[in-house]
């Protein structure tokens, strides 16, 4: 065992993680990065086949952001947001509104994706308490749904592992069905069911408009969950209801966001401007950590007033706006332009759609693609789409057997998450999606 290793299992808590098993392991140190590739102590080199938790867009050291942040390290690399305001921090907010729904108007910046939704929960809350409506207290969320780790967010979500335990310390939500096809409970005929989901959503706002605050969604793909992806006109039709019942829309784009589903954001598939929208992970190309949560001017006009009025929003973190992060947003964004990041990606998602398709193997269930966002799920009897056992840990081990070959990958449960790099080229996609192929044939 390395030095390194040995530190690290001496010290480090690592998330998500039994590290009863973590530590009785070997485990991979990372040393260095080039491109969508990963090198070890050893100096073997693997695909980065999960952005390194779907952050990283442009593949690693980029130069145009790593110039970027040397640059901005020359003049300065923190400075509060409290009482003053960095170049940046403002420049990077002029960019982005230029590129997300033309509805969202300001932006609150704050570090990681759970603060950037916990922000846009007490933020929808509060709105309702100024307008005069403090009835309008409770949320919609979806079932399976993931938001982030703080209180807040995972009172909003809907995994039940990540629930249980913490129950009496979370506030209660109003949950709708997950609205995923494969797995849908609603409906047996799911072209003729109407979008059976929506409806369900309709009824839960129809009876309790006048108490609900908004619902929260993760637009066109339910990424935690499983990559459980809506049917098209799902998000859609959640602006019309909310609309209909005045009821605030809060799109999670955090995984979604920066081109991952073909576009920029999700919502702009369906031209769906949301109250509220949240970003991180992408935002610096997968760099340094930074989110922002964006709204309207409907929501940002109802705080104004005198400190005396109680109407200011009190939150904030150290690092909010951080200068450093700021200017890697900023290259990130010029990337996207300089290098027709969008345009180039439809052909990757497209050979990937191809050759998803020659995935005909006995327990491959379900393919869900959304854009370079792709889940794969493995069922023991696919016909009856009976799950393999969770003890039989079979996603673990064909992501095991896929770093074997070269990518690393990650599962959810018995789902093979695929979310390369946007940067990975069309050789580099079907090249990884081969090395999955095989896994999954030789470990099911
Ligand atoms: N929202 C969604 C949709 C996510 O997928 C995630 C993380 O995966 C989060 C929020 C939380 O983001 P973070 O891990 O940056 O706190």
């Amino acid at each position: 065992m390395s030095s390194i290793e040995e530190k690290d299992k001496e010290f480090i808590w690592h998330p998500f993680t039994q590290m009863q098993e973590w530590v009785a392991q070997p485990q991979m140190v990372i040393e260095a990065a080039e491109g969508i590739k990963l090198i070890d102590d050893q100096g073997n080199s693997y695909y980065d086949g999960v952005s390194s938790l779907w952050v990283n867009l442009h593949g690693h050291r980029h130069p145009v952001i790593d110039q970027a942040i040397i640059e901005q390290l020359g003049k300065v690399a923190h400075t509060t947001m409290l009482g003053l305001v960095n170049v940046p921090a403002a420049q990077l907010a002029e960019e982005l509104m230029a590129v997300v729904p033309q509805g969202l108007k300001k932006l609150f910046y704050s570090d990681d994706g759970s603060t950037a939704v916990e922000i846009g929960i007490k933020m929808a809350f509060q709105y309702w308490q100024l307008k005069g409506k403090p009835k309008k207290q409770k949320f919609i969320t979806l079932a399976n749904a993931y938001h982030g780790d703080t209180v807040g967010t995972v009172s909003v979500g809907g995994i039940d592992l990540f629930h249980r335990i913490f129950s009496a310390l979370l506030f209660e939500t109003i949950q709708a069905p997950a609205p995923c096809c494969y797995h849908c409970k609603l409906s047996s005929g799911a072209k003729l069911c109407g979008m059976a989901c929506s409806k369900e959503v309709e009824k839960i706002l129809e009876e309790g408009h006048e108490e609900i605050a908004a619902i929260i969604v993760e637009p066109l793909v339910q990424a935690a969950a499983g990559m459980l992806t809506q049917p098209p006109g799902y998000l859609k039709r959640l602006r019309e209801i909310t609309k209909k019942y005045n009821v605030l829309l809060l799109v999670d784009e955090v995984a979604t966001g920066f081109g991952r589903t073909g576009k920029m954001f999700a919502c702009d598939h369906e031209e769906v401007s949301p109250d509220f929208m949240m970003v991180a992970k992408g935002i610096t190309g997968g760099y340094l950590p930074l989110a922002a949560t964006f709204m309207t001017d409907e929501i940002y006009n109802t705080f104004l007033g005198d400190y005396a009025q109680q109407r200011t929003f009190y939150h904030g973190h150290s690092y909010t706006g951080n200068p450093l992060c700021c200017a890697a947003g900023l290259a990130n964004l010029k990337i996207f332009r300089d290098e027709n990041v969008l345009e180039n990606l439809q052909g990757k998602i497209e050979a990937a759609r191809n050759k998803l398709a020659g995935f005909t193997l006995k327990h491959v269930g379900d393919i869900r693609q959304r854009g370079l966002i792709i889940g794969i799920e493995l069922v023991e009897n696919p016909q009856e789409k009976i799950p393999f056992p969770w003890e039989m840990a079979v996603g673990a081990k064909v992501c095991k057997k896929a770093r074997e070959h070269g990518l690393i990958i990650r599962p959810i449960g018995s789902v093979v998450v695929f979310m390369p790099p946007l940067a990975s080229t069309i050789t580099e996609i079907e090249h990884m999606l081969d090395i999955i192929y095989l896994s999954i044939k030789e470990v099911t």
